[in-house]
């Protein structure tokens, strides 16, 4: 399980990852968007990492709220109100929480889907960040439910997401800017599908 403080340095080590891949997530948008996922995403960590000396004294679902905040409020772009919604939604579902085990993670991390997306309207299959997180999510679910720790179901977790991205270069967007690219948007790696890996790492390894 993890408290309030492993979490933190979670969410710590996330906007390190980010920083570290901020022009590797740019190069990709380069591609298919508007060449900034990387900028936007490093802007909104930095600004969450300044943040959460005061937010990392409370409950997980405080903090966690607490992130999504920061997020919508600093991002900007696409990502900015969808990574923001999945924080501040996985921090309803452990509100009042100190400590969660998996089955709670679960419950946080189906809170976190399903917000993204309501609020982008998307679904699997049309090279979002969605095709990272959806069979990360489920592989999550079974694994927690057959009893598996909490770290080996999120190892698991990632490299189903780690597939995902990869089936991201296979099909056409059908949401967001790459979206205007119709076939052309083939071949190609989806950014947030790539950050959302680098977050689910991050989670795999720290936890
Ligand atoms: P913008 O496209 O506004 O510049 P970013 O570059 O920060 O925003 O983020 C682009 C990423 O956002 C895409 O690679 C994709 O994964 C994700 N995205 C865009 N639209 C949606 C949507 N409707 N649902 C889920 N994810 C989306
Ligand atoms: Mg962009
Ligand atoms: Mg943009």
């Amino acid at each position: 399980s993890l408290d309030t403080k492993q979490m933190a340095a979670i969410v710590e080590g996330m906007a390190k990852k980010i920083e570290a891949e901020k022009e590797y997530l740019t190069e990709l948008d380069n591609e298919i968007g508007d060449g900034d996922h990387g900028i936007n995403l490093a802007r909104g960590f930095e600004a969450v990492e300044k943040k959460l000396p005061s937010l990392a004294g409370g409950d997980i679902g405080a903090l966690l709220k607490g992130v999504g905040m920061q997020l919508v409020s600093t991002v900007g772009g696409a990502s900015g109100p969808l990574y923001g919604t999945a924080f501040m939604k996985a921090g309803m579902a452990c509100k009042g929480l100190t400590e969660i085990d998996g089955p709670a993670f679960v419950k946080a991390m189906e809170a976190a889907v399903d917000g993204i997306k309501m609020r982008g309207k998307a679904t699997e299959g049309e090279k979002t960040m969605l095709d990272a997180l959806c069979p990360a999510l489920k592989v999550l679910q079974d694994d927690v439910t057959a009893g598996k720790s909490l770290k080996e179901a999120l190892q698991d977790a990632a490299q189903a997401a780690e597939k995902g991205v990869e089936y991201t270069k296979t099909i056409i967007a059908t949401k967001g800017r790459a979206s205007y690219l119709g076939e052309r948007s083939l071949g190609h790696q989806d950014p947030g599908a790539t950050s959302s890996l680098y977050l689910l790492q991050v989670l795999a390894e720290m936890a």
